[in-house]
């Protein structure tokens, strides 16, 4: 299903059940512009024909310019082959773009910046990632940060097209902490304060309306606060339980 954001940010909500216990997990894609569409990441190949004729709706008046990548594990550039075929700028946001198979794509680099297809997008190392070569997103003119596989949660059924702003509590605490746990285990290795402070300074560089994640519900700026508090409770709690189990 496609969520309008904002006048520029379509989410096209895809997700799969885990089990009872966990509930859902997303695995979105985002589609930036009106008449020069961006897409950022492709989405799993659970879900192509779903995403494909999602964006075929979306760009019926508009021609789809790039597809940036925020890394290219399976959830997130599972379809990127037949965009390359329509001759679509794939740009990955790495800087070995070969290594990662993808040898045709433009290479951003990491802490810099570009333009595409006239969007000015930023390119932000992140100290919430599940593997290397995976940057965080900024594009300037919807003051989006696409955060891969940072600021996710996990969701209930009934709320898989839910922002933050659609649910009246909030995110819940324990779906944030419960995303953490499973999908970053390396964050029982970090120091919750330094992780709060790199999010922090991030935060802070860029005025942020929207975090746009791929696995979670996209968070508007009035809950941002609420967010981190929760993320960074639940990384104590993580890093508590191996404490206890050494
Ligand atoms: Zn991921
Ligand atoms: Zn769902």
């Amino acid at each position: 299903m496609v969520v309008h954001l904002s006048d520029e940010l379509a989410w096209i909500e895809e997700c799969y059940p885990i089990d009872d216990e966990l509930g859902h997990k997303h695995v979105s894609v985002y589609v930036l512009g009106d008449e020069q569409l961006v897409l950022v990441d492709s989405g799993s190949f659970l879900h192509r024909t779903a995403i494909a004729d999602q964006i075929e709706t979306l760009a019926a008046d508009a021609t789809i310019a790039a597809l940036v990548l925020s890394h290219s594990d399976y959830p997130h550039a599972a379809n990127v082959r037949p965009f390359v075929e329509q001759g679509v700028e794939l740009v990955a946001s790495s800087g070995s773009p070969a290594q990662q198979g993808l040898p045709d794509a433009t290479k951003c680099d990491i802490g810099g910046e570009m333009t595409i297809a006239g969007r000015r997008m930023s390119f932000i190392d992140p100290p919430l990632a599940d593997r290397s070569h995976t940057t965080w997103i900024f594009d300037h003119g919807t003051k989006t940060l696409f955060t891969a596989d940072g600021f996710g949660s996990r969701h209930q059924p009934g709320s898989c097209t839910a922002t933050s702003r659609d649910l009246e509590s909030g995110i819940p605490p324990a779906a944030i902490e419960s995303f953490h746990r499973h999908e970053l285990p390396w964050l029982r290795y970090v120091d919750p304060e330094r992780l709060r402070m790199a999010l922090a300074a991030i935060l802070d560089e860029y005025e942020t309306a929207w975090i746009a994640p791929c696995h979670g519900h996209p968070i508007a700026a009035e809950h941002v606060r609420d967010y981190l508090t929760a993320l960074i409770n639940g990384a104590e709690a993580i890093a508590t339980e191996r404490e206890l189990s050494e």
